[in-house]
């Protein structure tokens, strides 16, 4: 059981809790189990294997969920889930995943038409039925059948990236530890950076092929094996997750790792360049054909594929057929961006709104990330579930912001320098929730749209396109308001939004949250096509959330972006100058004149 998995158990005991109508303090404890387990980086069986830890030493985990915890990882199961799902009907866990509907509606549907299926469901929605329930009208129906639709199209549904690394992670640490390997790397949509992963793909090099696959068969999450050969294992991984490990001889090893990174259109595209020079490509090497003269050059490694093959080598991220084979050849790849360009990141809370940890803790944890500068950007007051804030507390907080930022270089140059920020609403009948003057006032300002997500394409396209325009706002935050696996995007004229975008100079997110990644990488590319600047940024809702960077950086490298296209790669003075547009209050006293 990964820490998704056991996630995913509180959340859908959350779920049912509540759909029953029981105690709302429970139901919020379970809400809150889940996502604690959810954002911790460390697998929960790691810890518990660990006899000088305790599950409890983790913050909000007690006694009683450390115990639950342990009886998941023991068994798979969940009692208390098993106990809340009697008597309920199976289809109500299907349409508990309907976007839009959550447990309250989910039962007034199910009590007041007797559904039992999302196929009921969709036909009741077709039938105009839906309206009749109290609660529901013409507008909600068309929108369940819609998202109906989003749910059938993720029935077959893969995995977020950072949940597959987590795996790939451990896996490979596993395998390395195997005598017989001399290497084994992780290939497939893994290693492309794809935002949700399927299979998960290993090659490795080793004489003793049997002792290999021997050991990969012990790896303790190891489930059915699929299939066991002389140079191939598969086997069904947690959750189901099908893994397959190929075992080759050195000198094969570039090949196969190229073939089996992919893409498929990008291999096609290999191998047509291959055809051309008379040779055939696949997972064993390059061959001549019978009707070349010119034998192939030996290319044991990746990069030697591609030399041969007369391009630079292509960084795996960017391997989808979308033109990159044309750029290698003419020596025209972009350099990517890296994690460790990243100088500042501009998106997060603190426990002033929904954060688990303080204005402090936040500072002090991107400090120890090496980060020069950061923002913070609690919730404007229209979120009033996180406890929004209003102008009166978000002026204290900047007053807490400039003391702390004025302790930061007490003795000497300050280790970094802390941005007042706000992450403002843009509401439902337009415009922002606070003031201008106060927003003009901010240092950096993240405008999002939480709210009136179902509203009609123009409705949305205004909203989004006023707020680039708006003098404060620095930059949109989470620009489509996907959810990965979750929700769609809403209905917006994005082009229309990065056309404004370029026009005021306004910064578009990729918010590197793995649930969101929005922008993702096709919008990231064309807003950069679009002469748009983009800014990374890991909307952390506590120190833990700060390590999402890199999946944000992934993200941005899929896009073909490089350090220049991404505004907070620029060190804080440059940054200042160029991105905030005018002197921050902080440095115009340094500043002469
Ligand atoms: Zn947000
Ligand atoms: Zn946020």
């Amino acid at each position: 059981m990964t820490n998704a998995d056991v996630a995913a158990l509180f959340a859908s005991l959350a779920d049912l809790l509540e759909y029953r109508g029981e105690n709302a303090f429970r139901v919020r404890a379970y809400r809150n189990a889940a996502r604690i387990v959810e954002s911790l980086v460390e697998p929960l069986a790691t810890i518990r294997a660990d006899p000088s830890r305790s599950l409890e030493d983790l913050e909000g985990i007690g006694a009683d969920l450390a115990a639950k915890i342990g009886t998941i990882l023991d068994t798979g199961r969940l009692p208390a889930l098993d106990e809340a799902a009697a008597g309920v009907p199976a289809g109500v866990f299907a349409m508990l995943r309907v976007p839009g509907l959550g447990p309250k509606k989910v039962r007034a549907l199910v009590e007041g038409l007797g559904l039992e299926t999302l196929d009921d469901l969709a036909a009741a929605c077709r039938e105009g039925r839906v309206r009749g329930v109290k609660g529901f009208g013409e507008k909600t129906e068309a929108a369940i059948l819609k998202s109906l639709a989003f749910v059938r199209e993720h029935a077959d549904e893969r995995r977020l990236w950072e949940e597959a690394d987590a795996l790939v992670a451990g896996l490979l640490e596993w395998m390395r530890r195997c005598p017989a390997v001399e290497r084994v790397e992780g290939a497939g949509s893994w290693r492309r950076g794809r935002e949700t992963v399927g299979d998960l793909d290993l090659v490795a090099i080793a004489d003793d092929a049997a002792a290999v696959m021997e050991h990969f068969r012990r790896w303790e999450h190891a489930g059915e094996v699929l299939l066991s050969g002389g140079t191939k294992t598969s086997l069904r991984g947690p959750g189901g997750t099908q893994v397959d490990l190929r075992v080759v001889a050195a000198p094969a090893f570039g090949a196969a790792w190229q073939y089996f990174t992919g893409s498929k259109e990008h291999n096609v595209q290999l191998r047509s360049r291959a055809r051309d020079l008379g040779w055939t490509l696949n997972e064993y090497g390059l061959r001549r054909l019978e009707s070349a003269d010119l034998e192939p050059p030996e290319a044991t490694t990746e990069e030697a594929i591609y030399r041969a093959l007369g391009l630079d080598w292509i960084p795996p991220e960017l391997r989808e057929g979308r033109g990159e084979v044309r750029l290698a050849a003419e020596g025209r790849l972009p350099r990517l961006v890296e994690a460790a360009d990243m100088r500042g990141d501009l998106h997060m809370h603190t426990t002033d709104t929904d954060g688990e940890d303080t204005l402090a803790d936040m500072v002090a944890a991107a400090i120890r990330r090496g980060l020069e500068y950061v923002a913070i950007t609690d919730h404007g007051q229209r979120v009033t579930m996180a406890r929004g804030l209003d102008e009166t507390r978000l002026r204290r907080q900047w007053e807490r912001i400039d003391a702390l930022n004025a302790a930061l270089a007490a003795d000497g140059p300050a280790p970094i320098v802390v941005l007042k920020g706000i992450e403002v609403d843009m509401l439902e009948r337009g415009g922002l929730d606070l003031p201008d003057a106060l927003l003009a006032e901010a240092d950096w300002v993240v405008a999002s749209l939480h709210y009136g997500q179902s509203q009609p394409r123009e409705r949305i396209t205004a909203r989004i396109v006023e707020a680039v325009e708006h003098p404060a706002v620095n930059v949109i935050g989470h620009p489509t308001g996907r959810l990965i696996n979750r929700r769609p995007a809403y209905d917006v004229d994005i082009e229309a939004v990065i056309a404004a975008a370029a026009r005021t100079g306004t910064f578009l997110e990729i918010n590197a949250n793995p649930h969101r990644l929005d922008l993702d990488d096709h919008l990231a590319a064309a807003a950069c096509r679009a002469g748009v600047r983009v800014v990374i940024s890991t909307d952390a809702h506590s120190v833990r959330g700060l390590e999402v960077m890199r999946c944000g950086v992934l993200q941005a490298r899929r896009a073909g972006l490089a350090a220049a296209d991404v505004v907070n790669t620029l060190p804080w003075e440059r940054f200042r100058d160029v991105a905030l547009g005018r002197t921050s209050p902080s440095d115009a006293e340094r500043r002469p004149g």
